[in-house]
């Protein structure tokens, strides 16, 4: 079968480092163009400025992903969608979550396939743990996300500004594990963000969840962007029956009670185009709410700290 031809909007970090890559090796996609606003190109593919002017030069290509940030993903999601594309979108996949309501509407009214990707899911050992914990239950849960800002968002300001997500954009990443492992709904208990006195966003977050189990189980989770000594993206359950399961290195590698059971390297973007292709023979849509719905949370529930002043 001939390969779909996509184009990918927004060549920044994450576009540059996956999705274009990706797409090199992929047997189901052969990238068509891009759209960049400061004109960033792929190989010889044809660059515009703006979705308008690719949809009116390539009105054959009738897939994009959308790799910007999530502040202005909805627009460029409705645009697309009304310009009758099949649209992947990054996560997190929009600001607030009458927006990602609005989009998922949008594309059921219009028959277009919407595709949310929440990368981290995208992990054997985190389909392991799930049926893990699906058959021993769940006593706690640690969350432990912690990261280097400058190595991962290198001189991005949006992640700064009100709808950037602050530490939280990596946070979400967590949240996606979580809601997809538990068995049960968790809401957000209590949670307090701290703010550089000079940001918009939190540099740092502490959370408490609840759940309706009558076992009480303790769950908790601790973001920060100022760790320096490496990642350290863990997710830690104690079952029902005592066994303590591990998620390290951002979902990618699985232990039990110390040991490595599962260990897959990171492709996590090679099965988020492999889902695509998938979706699109089905014509179905595949948009998981549940991460954006906790995060939110986590900010309607926010106590505010002021920290010291962020610099690049
Ligand atoms: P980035 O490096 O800032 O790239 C985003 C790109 O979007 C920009 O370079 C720009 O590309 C385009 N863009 C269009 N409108 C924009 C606007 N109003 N403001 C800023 N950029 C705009 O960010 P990123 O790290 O690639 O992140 C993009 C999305 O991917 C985010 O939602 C993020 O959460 C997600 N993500 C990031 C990572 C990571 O490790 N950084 C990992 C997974 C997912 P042009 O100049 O080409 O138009």
């Amino acid at each position: 079968m001939a390969k779909r031809k996509i184009a990918v909007i927004g060549v920044g970090k994450i576009a540059q480092d996956q999705h274009l890559p990706v797409i090199d090796k992929s047997d189901d996609f052969e990238l068509a163009a891009t759209v960049s606003t400061r004109g960033l190109g792929h190989g010889d593919k044809p660059v515009f400025k703006t979705p308008a002017e690719l949809y009116a030069a390539m009105p054959e290509i009738s897939l994009v992903s959308i790799c910007t940030p999530p502040n202005v993903r909805h627009q460029y999601v409705r645009e697309a969608l009304d310009a009758g594309k099949d649209v992947m979108m990054e996560k997190p996949p929009t600001t607030t979550i009458s927006e990602l309501d609005d989009l998922i509407a949008h594309a059921r009214r219009l028959d277009r396939v919407l595709f949310q990707t929440w990368h981290s899911q995208y992990n054997a050992a985190v389909d392991r743990a799930r049926d893990m914990v699906a058959k021993d239950g769940v006593k706690s849960v640690r969350i432990d996300w912690r990261e280097s800002v400058r190595k991962w968002h290198p001189g991005q300001d949006w992640v700064w500004e009100p709808g950037g997500f602050g530490v939280c954009d990596p946070g979400i990443n967590a949240l996606s594990i979580f809601t997809k492992v538990m068995p049960f709904p968790v809401f957000v208990q209590e949670s307090t963000l701290t703010f550089p006195a000079n940001r918009q966003t939190p540099i740092d977050v502490q959370i408490t969840f609840k759940s309706g189990q009558l076992h009480r189980p303790e769950m908790s989770a601790g973001f920060n962007w100022l760790e320096e000594s490496g990642e350290i993206w863990t997710i830690r359950f104690e079952t029902g029956t005592g066994d303590e399961l591990k998620l390290e290195k951002g979902g990618t590698v699985l232990r039990v009670n110390g040991e490595v059971v599962l260990e897959n390297p990171s492709e996590e973007y090679e099965r988020i185009y492999e889902r695509f292709a998938a979706l699109l023979d089905a014509h179905q849509s595949d948009v998981d709410a549940a991460p954006l719905r906790l995060m939110s949370d986590v900010f309607l529930m926010g106590a505010r700290v002021n920290g010291p002043d962020f610099e690049w």
